[in-house]
């Protein structure tokens, strides 16, 4: 019988905490490709602004640390659930990128025209190359128009609040559902609203609603889109 090729690039959209990354990285692994999350980038860029105290609302200042910035990615040095290591001015920087502050700043960040394009160019660039899952907001819309397959993974606002809730917790770190929600959802609203590559399904898109779904299931029904 002859093998049917998986699809070489795959664009993974969704709102903040669907479960792209999870989803993303065990296709990555089980398809032998490289796993990509853009999402890195557009932190990376708000965390070294709020390291510096730059102004976050300066267009130009974060533009230029998006053409400029030196982000490292490495395989983990620890077993703490991280997935690899992002090694910005020396520091380990893999969590504090997830912290709260970050998640307060980084759609303001991204919602700049010049540092998307700084970005999703180096994105571009890579994705090209083939045997990749990537993950972010504008993949399919985008950065990789011409991905094999495209997945726009949702859930209830509630939901993936309480998911990012429960992933704290298990971190052994203190958090508070109410306020994850409340971030949750603003970030979708600035996200989504936003004048460039905002975020939505592309139209050739496969959304998949994973309220009702456990990470295996929605593994399961990707690999069969894949397959
Ligand atoms: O996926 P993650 O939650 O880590 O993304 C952080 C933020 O980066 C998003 O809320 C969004 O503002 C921005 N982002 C983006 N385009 C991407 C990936 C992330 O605008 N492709």
């Amino acid at each position: 019988m002859t093998k049917i090729p998986s699809p070489s690039i795959i664009a993974l959209d969704g709102p903040a905490a669907s479960g792209k990354s999870t989803l993303g990285q065990k296709l990555a692994d089980s398809l032998g490709y490289l796993f990509f999350d853009t999402g890195i980038m557009y932190r990376a860029i708000t965390w070294i602004a709020l390291q510096h105290d730059l102004d976050l609302r300066d267009e130009t200042v974060m533009t230029d640390l998006a053409q400029n910035a030196h982000i490292d990615i490495r395989p983990p040095s620890k077993n703490d659930g991280r997935p690899c290591d992002v090694i910005i001015e020396e520091k380990d920087a893999t969590w504090d990128m997830r912290s709260g502050d970050v998640d307060a700043n980084v759609s303001v960040v991204s919602s700049y025209a010049d540092v998307r394009k700084a970005l999703s160019g180096q994105q571009r660039r890579i994705g090209l190359r083939g045997n990749i899952v990537m993950v972010g907001r504008d993949i399919g819309t985008v950065v990789l128009p011409e991905a094999h397959l495209k997945i726009y993974l949702d859930a209830s606002a509630e939901e993936r609040a309480k998911r990012r809730y429960n992933e704290i917790i298990a971190r052994g770190e203190q958090a508070s559902y109410d306020e994850i929600l409340k971030k949750v959802i603003e970030r979708d609203r600035i996200d989504s609203t936003r004048a460039v590559a905002p975020l939505r399904p592309a139209e050739d898109a496969i959304i998949i609603d994973s309220d009702k779904m456990d990470a295996d299931q929605v593994f399961e029904r990707v690999m069969g889109l894949c397959r």
